[in-house]
């Protein structure tokens, strides 16, 4: 299987959209536990109402039934790798509880767990 990088890189596809706004310029693959890869890209319009490109490919990892991420990473259009805002780091914490081991890419040869990025848990009392 190609690496999720080339994937993620292959997905960008930069589009100008009315007046400021613009979308595909940072794209995200994923990978599930059970091997299957999803990718998005984000929606970046004024008044912050958008959305990145983690969030895109985790709607189609949800459309499939899936919800256990192995490894995710975003890539900006200059090739750089982009860790998840913190928006992002929740969601993807708030999808499985075994999430917080997916490997999550946070620059290029850089790789950690979701729960490095995320270690003081507000919500263990629901675990
Ligand atoms: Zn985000």
């Amino acid at each position: 299987m190609r690496d999720l990088y080339d994937i993620a890189t292959d997905t960008i596809n930069p589009i100008k959209l009315k007046k400021n706004g613009k979308a595909g310029h940072v794209a995200c693959a994923l990978e599930t536990v059970s091997g299957a890869v999803y990718t998005g890209i984000c929606i970046d319009v004024p008044c912050s109402i958008g959305m990145c490109a983690e969030q895109a490919a985790i709607a189609e990892m949800l459309k499939n039934g899936e919800t256990k991420i192995k490894k995710i990473v975003a890539v900006y259009e200059d090739g750089s790798i982009l860790p998840p805002c913190g928006r992002c780091r929740e969601l993807i914490s708030q999808l499985d509880i075994e999430n917080e081991n997916a490997i999550v890419a946070i620059d290029n040869g850089r790789e950690v767990t979701l729960k490095d990025l995320l270690p003081e848990r507000w919500d263990k009392k629901w675990d």
